[in-house]
């Protein structure tokens, strides 16, 4: 079949950039399927959720105001800056910020009602300082199970005053695990038992062990909070079974820019890499790397045009990138600028798209650009307050 490509004033979508769609509802889904996963409220059993890097990428303040309006009441994030903007979006939450507490900071997370996880002996003694003048204000206590990276050593703990950290209202402590993606990994058992043994020395304190991943290991890694991030956004929390148990959020598409008709063998894109059979058809898409769209996928990732699958072919560049469309025309799609692709969706998901490029579906996630039209389904409009007329 044999067709030239339609002029750009057929563009179909009215866009000329991707369009990136959330699916608040999969998402509030995800979020009750691990709250049930922790036995729920009536069980003693909470779950928090993560929302640092922007909510992965997908906007903080849309998801937490879902997952806030579905029942979570507490949220974690890495910076205080990302606490003061999540302040606004859910002013009743519990906002923890696993970055800590840096000197001189104390000041704004009282006034944004934020959390600190207290991450050493110093952060610990210097909040409980704070509060000595402010009044008793709300913290976790990170203890370092085995990861190396934040947090205090248990043996930390003879040397503060515990009596006055669990009195701290809302006092969570907490760890994280560094293995929770490998079932089986000894690393997992080890640090739920050195967690386990600090746990009695808060009674009053809620305990939080699991992320994602953790919340799919036994019971015993529960506890009290459980603190998901990935999971929630749809990506699989565990790899090692293969079949994904959260429901897909994201869905990405760029449109088509171009469709060329090639007729003897040429190369495509930057360096040559890739080189077209004597016939073919190459269809070029609005998004590259500075979109998110991994450079690692050149010749490597795939794309669904009209519901068929076309290899990325050539390198990814910054603003496009290059498929060969050749089978989808043959096949008899219809392919011509404005026609959307599909670059993540239920067929081809974060963790594939991942890897294609070699790296985890985080990375994949939190590299979204900013330049995507975002569409939110099942979005919490903001109560905005009545502007005055007075
Ligand atoms: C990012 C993070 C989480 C969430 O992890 P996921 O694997 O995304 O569920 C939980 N706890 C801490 C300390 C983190 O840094």
């Amino acid at each position: 079949m044999k067709r030239r490509a339609e002029p750009a004033s057929a563009v179909q979508t009215g866009e000329t950039a991707g369009l990136l769609t959330v699916d608040l509802d999969a998402l509030a889904a995800n979020w009750r399927m691990l709250r049930d996963r922790m036995g729920g409220p009536e069980a003693g059993g909470a779950c928090a959720a993560v929302v640092k890097a922007d909510g992965y990428g997908l906007g903080a303040v849309p998801v937490a105001r879902r997952l806030a309006a579905e029942g979570c009441t507490t949220f974690f994030v890495a910076h205080a800056e990302e606490g003061v903007e999540l302040r606004q979006a859910v002013p009743e939450a519990e906002v923890f910020v696993l970055n800590g507490l840096l000197p001189g900071t104390a000041p704004l997370y009282r006034r944004n009602r934020l959390a600190p996880c207290l991450n050493d002996p110093g952060q610990a003694g210097a909040w409980l300082e704070f509060c000595a003048d402010a009044g008793p204000l709300p913290a976790a206590l990170h203890i370092d199970t085995g990861m190396t990276r934040l947090g205090l050593d248990a043996e930390d703990l003879d040397a503060l005053d515990l009596g006055a950290l669990g009195a701290l209202p809302g006092l969570v402590v907490m760890s994280h695990l560094a293995c929770a993606d490998e079932l089986g990994h000894p690393l997992n058992r080890r640090q739920q038992a050195a967690f386990a043994a600090v746990r009695p020395r808060f009674p009053a304190a809620r305990a939080s062990l699991a992320n994602s991943s953790g919340l799919f290991l036994d019971d015993e890694f529960r506890f009290d909070l459980g603190r998901p991030g990935y999971a929630l956004y749809g990506g699989n929390p565990t790899p090692s079974a293969g079949i994904n148990p959260m429901q897909p959020v994201v869905r990405l598409q760029a449109p088509v820019l171009q469709v060329r008709e090639i007729r003897e063998r040429r190369t495509v894109g930057y360096g040559a890499t890739a080189e077209t059979a004597p016939s073919a058809w190459i269809a070029t898409l609005a998004a590259g790397y500075a979109d998110g769209y991994l450079r690692a996928m050149s010749n490597r990732g795939t794309v669904f045009i009209d519901g068929r699958a076309c290899p990325v072919t050539g390198r990814v560049s910054m603003d496009l990138l290059t498929v060969d469309v050749t089978e989808a025309v043959q096949a008899g799609s219809e392919i011509r600028p404005g026609t959307l692709a599909d670059l993540i969706d239920t067929r081809h998901t974060i963790d594939d798209v991942a890897g294609h490029a070699g790296t985890i579906g985080y990375e994949i996630l939190t590299s979204l650009g900013s330049r995507y039209r975002r569409r939110y389904l099942g979005e919490i409009e903001t109560a905005r307050p009545a502007q005055g007329s007075a």
